[in-house]
């Protein structure tokens, strides 16, 4: 008899947390937006709108007889969830279902500020693992400066950054080669690849195995060129796409994540969503820390608030005079802060 009870007793306890939770399906948001998401799962792909909890901010009374009692309810502007975040799903049958939970948010995330200003910012990609920064040997012309801005951005979300130098078949300037030996000592991987001639297609392969990337690169340096030689899929779909969404797609308020073969997966970004990629205010603020050579430096200055462009004291500037901290590196960052070169002002000085 009490055997009996204990067993149950066991049952319930070991099915308790099992009960409602074995029901959701864990899966990956790849495309859609406003409410309607397209999410993969292990049951296959599903229609699902987001349960309406996750849009409601529960804000509650500050005394303590009100804590309990839940003062005001704001419905949140944007989706919680975004193209590239992890989801657990009810499903609900027929291919469709309910977001029932956002899984952590890992990786890198883009957002943009809303065209509308009461709006805030929007997620257009999630879960990010590293950012493939295009550039070509020539047609059109590396500009390094660039380079700089794309590696702030992928520090500031903590993503990886890969440096891909296309048309290699087109011949390597000197200048660039040695250029791109100063980032190859800060870390930062750079694969050569030509389409040309199929050199660094494998290599670019490999490192996409698995991961979500996205590409970024200005028109014309051989992305979708690129795509089409690591996997002919894919660069088909990316292109139908683009072209029967038009003009209008740059508009859209996401991104879409394009499922990559072999046995390891992995997920490209459609970065037709992050075109209008910039420095925003928040990257700006720390943008000392995204220069990730200066960060040996940071603190040592003689202000608190040093912004490393003209102060005295300033140890990131000595660094860049002695030849520490790369002078074209340093450059770009005063630029980027709107500064003008204070090294080139020293040079001015001194004759
Ligand atoms: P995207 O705008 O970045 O997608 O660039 P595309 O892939 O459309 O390529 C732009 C042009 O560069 C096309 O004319 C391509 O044929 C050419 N191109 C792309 N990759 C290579 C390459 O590795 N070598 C050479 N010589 N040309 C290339
Ligand atoms: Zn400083």
């Amino acid at each position: 008899m009490g055997k009996t009870y204990r067993d149950k007793q066991h049952l319930l306890v070991e099915d308790e947390p099992e009960g409602p939770l074995a029901e959701l399906a864990e899966g990956l948001i790849v495309d859609g937006s406003r409410g309607m998401y397209r999410v993969e799962t292990e049951l296959g792909p599903l229609t699902c709108t987001i349960r309406g909890k996750l849009r409601k901010e529960l804000i509650y009374g500050e005394s303590r007889a009100t804590l309990r009692s839940v003062r005001k309810v704001n419905v949140k502007p944007h989706d919680p969830v975004a193209v590239g975040d992890r989801v657990r799903v009810l499903p609900t049958g027929h291919g469709v279902g309910v977001i029932e939970e956002v899984v952590a948010r890992a990786g890198g995330a883009f957002s943009r500020r809303d065209p509308d200003p009461k709006q805030g910012r929007l997620t257009t990609v999630a879960g990010l693992d590293q950012m493939v920064l295009v550039f070509a040997t020539r047609d059109p012309e590396p500009h390094l400066g660039l380079l700089d801005r794309f590696l702030a951005v992928a520090e500031a979300q903590q993503t990886q950054a890969i440096i891909c130098v296309t048309k290699a078949d087109l011949g390597v300037p000197a200048w660039l080669a040695e250029r791109l030996d100063v980032y190859r000592r800060l870390g930062y991987p750079i694969v050569w690849t030509s389409i040309a001639t199929g050199q660094g297609v494998d290599e670019l392969r490999a490192l996409l195995a698995g991961k979500t990337s996205a590409f970024l690169g200005k028109s014309g340096v051989g992305k979708s060129s690129l795509l089409n030689a690591i996997e002919p899929a894919l660069e088909q779909r990316v292109s139908a796409i683009s072209a029967a969404t038009g003009k209008g797609r740059h508009t859209t308020t996401s991104t879409r994540l394009f499922p990559l073969g072999g046995p390891s997966g992995g997920y490209i970004a459609d970065t037709a969503g992050i075109r209008a990629l910039g420095l925003e205010r928040e990257v700006e603020a720390d943008l000392d820390h995204y220069f990730r050579e200066f960060r040996p430096y940071l603190g040592a200055c003689a202000l608190a608030d040093c912004t490393h462009t003209h102060e005295p004291g300033c140890a990131v500037y000595a660094a860049a005079r002695a030849g520490e901290i790369d002078a074209e590196r340093y450059d770009s960052y005063c630029r980027m802060r709107g500064a003008a070169s204070a090294l080139d002002a020293a040079y001015d000085d001194a004759g």
